[in-house]
């Protein structure tokens, strides 16, 4: 045992595995990014625009954290159920948002709930756009438990990604023991490839 609280980071990666916050920046977006730095561990944050817009420090401070930015449409609506003029508004209103913040073009989306269609899909893609769901939920947006939270990252496969969010305090009290449990199965967290929609080595 060593006094000093190193992150847990394991000795080689022998996969990765995609860490993503959604619905930030917030009030928590600092305490959130100090947990995981602490820990060693990056992830990708799907911003939402009026957020990004309301708090560009925040977008700045998580791409300073070593995280990347990401696209969660600008006010959070059911996109299947707007027209196509509303869903190119509430992508691209995002994309210039987070550009404007310092949070550079993102390359990722993610449709509020998960909920897409071939519109939105295609929508995403005129504006360079890969979209990103998730192949693990944590659930900490209904409430899950820290302890739940932490066994859902154990699912989690080499490649794949989980669905978390910058708010629950649950999620952030299960960052450290996130952090070793991928370390004890010799995973690190990556980014997502635009390419692939997998987690991957950082670039
Ligand atoms: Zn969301």
């Amino acid at each position: 045992m060593t006094s000093t609280a190193a992150p847990a980071r394991p000795a080689a990666c022998t996969g990765y595995v995609g860490l993503t916050f959604d619905d930030g920046p917030s009030g928590t977006t600092t305490r959130l990014l100090d947990a995981l730095r602490q820990n060693g561990l990056r992830a990708t944050m799907f911003n939402q625009g009026q957020y990004a817009a309301a708090n560009p420090s925040l977008v700045r401070a998580q791409v300073a954290a070593g995280m990347w930015v990401a696209n969660h449409s600008y006010t959070h609506p059911h996109l299947t159920r707007l027209s196509q003029a509303q869903i190119d508004s509430e992508i691209s209103r995002t994309q210039q948002a987070i550009k404007n913040a310092g949070g550079g073009t993102p390359k990722l989306f993610r449709p509020p709930y998960g909920e897409t269609n071939a519109t939105v899909k295609s929508l995403a893609a005129r504006h360079g756009l890969t979209e990103i769901i998730w192949h693990v939920d944590s659930q900490d947006w209904n409430g899950a438990s820290s302890d739940a939270i932490v066994r859902s990252t154990a699912r989690l496969t080499n490649g794949q990604i989980i669905l978390m969010h910058d708010g629950p305090a649950n999620t952030l009290a299960a960052i450290p023991r996130i952090a070793q449990g991928l370390a004890s199965r010799g995973l690190c967290a990556g980014m997502i490839s635009p390419q692939s929609g997998r987690a991957v080595a950082p670039a």
